[in-house]
C-alpha cells in the first residue's frame, strides 16, 4: 500500500541544521497492523504527519500503491488526505463547541454532502464505536475516553484505508486503554482496516502484528 525510501527531516534550530529523521525506509501493506515504537522526541509524529502529508520531508521518495504521492499538487494532497488517510490524534483535536454528530460528520462537508446524509452517516459511525447515546455532547461533556471514540469515528467516517493513530491510549487507563485496542483490533480484521499506530509502551505495541523500532531518526528493527 505505502512504499516510502529515503526520507529524510531536518530543521535549522538556532541556525544549527538538526536531521531528526535520518534515512527511514518503511513498507505498508494492504491489512497490516503496525506499531512504530521509539523514545520521546525522536520523530515519531513527525513521521507520521509526513505519511499523511500534513508536514513534508526534506527528502523522499513516497508511492501509494501505483501513485507518487511526492509529486502531488497542494490539491492532490488535500483530496488524498481527505479520502486515503485519517489521523487518530494524541490530543484529539475535536472542536470546543459543536457535538459529537457535527465532529463527526465535518469531513463529509468536504465531499459536497448534504446535511442529511452527513446527519445519517455520522449517527451509522457513532454507533459503530458504541456512542450512539452520546450524539448531541460537546467535548467538555465527555471523558476522554469518549472523546477518543469521537475521534475514532471522525477518522472512519470517509471510509479510509488507512489510519494512523499517535499515542491513542497516552491519557487512558489500562482498561480503556485495552478497550481502545481491540477497536482497532476490530477495524483491522473485520473492517479491514491498514493500521499505523505509534506507541511507546509495549502492551500497547503487542496487539499489533508487526513492530518497527526507529533509534537515533534510523530503522533499527
Ligand atoms: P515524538 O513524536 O517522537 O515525541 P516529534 O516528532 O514531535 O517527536 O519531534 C521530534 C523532534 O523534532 C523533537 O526534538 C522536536 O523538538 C523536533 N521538531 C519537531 N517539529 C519541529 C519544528 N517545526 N522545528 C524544529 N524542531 C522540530
Ligand atoms: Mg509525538
Amino acid at each position: 500500500m505505502i512504499n516510502i525510501k529515503k526520507l529524510t527531516k531536518s530543521y535549522i534550530i538556532w541556525w544549527v541544521p538538526s536531521m531528526i529523521l535520518k534515512w527511514i525506509d518503511l513498507e505498508i501493506k494492504q491489512g497490516d497492523f503496525i506499531a512504530l515504537m521509539w523514545p520521546s522526541w525522536s520523530g515519531k509524529s513527525t513521521l507520521m504527519n509526513m505519511i499523511g502529508i500534513l508536514d513534508i520531508p526534506t527528502t523522499w521518495e513516497y508511492f501509494f500503491h501505483d501513485t507518487n504521492v511526492a509529486n502531488f499538487t497542494e490539491d492532490e494532497q488535500a483530496i488524498f488526505r481527505r479520502d486515503k488517510i485519517w489521523f487518530i490524534f494524541q490530543w484529539y483535536n475535536l472542536l470546543a463547541k459543536l457535538p459529537a454528530w457535527e465532529q463527526v460528520a465535518l469531513p463529509l462537508a468536504y465531499k459536497g454532502w448534504s446535511s442529511s446524509k452527513r446527519y445519517q452517516r455520522a449517527i451509522e459511525v457513532l454507533n459503530e464505536v458504541w456512542l450512539s447515546d452520546k450524539i448531541n455532547h460537546t467535548p467538555d461533556m465527555l471523558s476522554w475516553w469518549q472523546q477518543q471514540r469521537v475521534c475514532i469515528a471522525r477518522a472512519l467516517v470517509c471510509d479510509p484505508a488507512l489510519l494512523l493513530a499517535d499515542e491513542p491510549t497516552w491519557a487512558l487507563d489500562s482498561k480503556t486503554s485495552a478497550e481502545i485496542l481491540k477497536l482497532f483490533s476490530y477495524l483491522n480484521k473485520e473492517k479491514w482496516k491498514t493500521i499505523l499506530m505509534i506507541t511507546h509502551d509495549s502492551n500497547v505495541a503487542s496487539y499489533a502484528h508487526k513492530i518497527i523500532h526507529i533509534k537515533d531518526g534510523l530503522i533499527d528493527n
